[in-house]
């Protein structure tokens, strides 16, 4: 099939943002179908009574890679926020990732113990995982460890998730880090971080900025594009579409969940005014004891919004993701396990056979994708083409 040097992209979030702008400086044609009436996806923020907020929950921008950065640099520059979130348990705040500050507060007289054999078996290392920290044979670290296991991971995740936490995937656990210092950052291994300095709905913005590039809000790809299957053609408003097509969305849904839908965790998101400067410690403050909410984030600690006299905080609860008309349940995590992905790749087999068809980004992939992992993915696809 011959190939126009032009282009659809079906969802105006970060993906598509990022294959748009690489592939608009490649003189393709770019098309944008978003079916919300705002771009940004699940990165949008806005104004609220003058105090800016994420719509769907807290976004801090992070990554170790030097070309991710140097991408989005070109759009926006970062402030310099550093995540530093705590964890209130009962009458205990603490930092998050467990540090030897958290050490120090939750097991008081056996800390300076367990910090000195901590550094004596590690040495230089400055970050281990839960599970090296399990097989340490030691009474009072192990004490700690079951502290720290039960109270702070297994009731969150088992929150989040819905789940009993014997069935998260181990690698999950594996991945939990802890901070051999005081040192308090979420993201330790991140050299970059921070949030665009005029918000991410600007810089979205700005990489669609381009004379090459049309958007059109409110208009849901489902009811524009047709495939025949059998004849192996794509239809964009019922004429035949021979361009490249990202498809951002959740492929299911595309295909009216012929194979079921593919499960995913939603949060509810509440959104609370507060006559106050300040309400809590620091941006995020998670609640692994909370019977349902699962953290509480003050945005203006973020976006770090001076001189303003309110403050407005979210709270999230998980919950599953639901069909619905009115959109009020929104795909947040991919629920990965064996049998979702056989679903997922079900679907993808069916949209295999169309040779310009690319599911982009966390929907269209189903997979946890942070900023830089979206970004990342899309750059590499963009190389593809010249
Ligand atoms: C609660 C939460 C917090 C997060 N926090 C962080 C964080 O702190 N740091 C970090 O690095 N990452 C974070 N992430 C991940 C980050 O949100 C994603 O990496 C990124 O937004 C993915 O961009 P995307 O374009 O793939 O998807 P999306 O942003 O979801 O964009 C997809 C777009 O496609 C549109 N669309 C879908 N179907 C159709 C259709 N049929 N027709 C038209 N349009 C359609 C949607 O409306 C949407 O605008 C978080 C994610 C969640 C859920």
């Amino acid at each position: 099939m011959l190939i126009n040097k032009e282009a659809i992209i079906v969802g105006a979030g970060l993906a598509g943002a990022t294959i748009a702008n690489i592939l608009a400086k490649k003189n393709y044609k770019i098309t944008v179908y978003e079916k919300n009436n705002f771009i940004g996806g699940n990165c949008y923020d806005y104004y609220k009574k003058g105090i800016l907020i994420h719509k769907y929950g807290p976004h801090i921008f992070h990554t170790n890679k030097k070309k991710i950065y140097e991408f989005i640099n070109k759009f926006t520059k970062l402030n310099n926020f550093i995540n530093k979130v705590y964890v209130r348990y009962k009458n205990l705040l603490f930092p998050l990732p467990i540090n030897f500050t958290s050490i120090k507060i939750i097991a008081k007289n056996d800390a300076n113990y367990i910090i000195k054999k901590l550094k004596t078996k590690f040495g230089k290392t400055k970050l281990i995982t839960l599970s090296q920290l399990k097989k340490i044979n030691d009474k009072k670290i192990r004490k700690f460890y079951d502290f720290i296991f039960q109270n702070v991971y297994a009731n969150y995740t088992t929150k989040m998730w819905g789940i009993k936490f014997n069935k998260v995937d181990p690698k999950t656990i594996n991945r939990v880090k802890i901070i051999l210092s005081d040192k308090h950052n979420y993201f330790p291994q991140d050299r970059y971080q921070g949030l665009p300095i005029n918000t991410y709905t600007r810089m979205i913005t700005e990489m669609f900025n381009h004379k090459k590039i049309t958007i059109n809000l409110k208009t849901d790809a489902k009811k524009i594009l047709k495939f025949d299957t059998e004849n192996k053609k794509i239809y964009l408003n019922k004429k035949e579409f021979n361009g490249l097509i990202f498809y951002c969305g959740s492929l299911d849904e595309l295909c009216n969940y012929k194979f079921g839908v593919l499960p995913y965790r939603s949060l509810k998101i509440k959104f609370f005014f507060k006559k106050m400067v300040k309400f809590q410690q620091s941006a995020i403050v998670n609640y692994p004891d909370h019977p349902k909410m699962t953290r509480i984030c003050e945005y203006k600690q973020m976006t770090q919004q001076r001189n303003i006299n309110n403050t407005i905080i979210s709270k999230e609860y998980p919950k599953s993701f639901v069909l619905s008309k009115n959109q009020n349940s929104q795909r947040f995590y991919p629920i990965i396990n064996k049998k979702n992905l056989m679903k997922y790749k079900q679907y993808l087999k069916l949209f295999k056979i169309f040779s310009n068809f690319y599911p982009l980004g966390r929907l269209g992939l189903y997979k946890y994708f942070d900023m830089d992992d979206t970004i990342e993915y899309a750059m590499k696809l963009a190389n593809n083409f010249h």
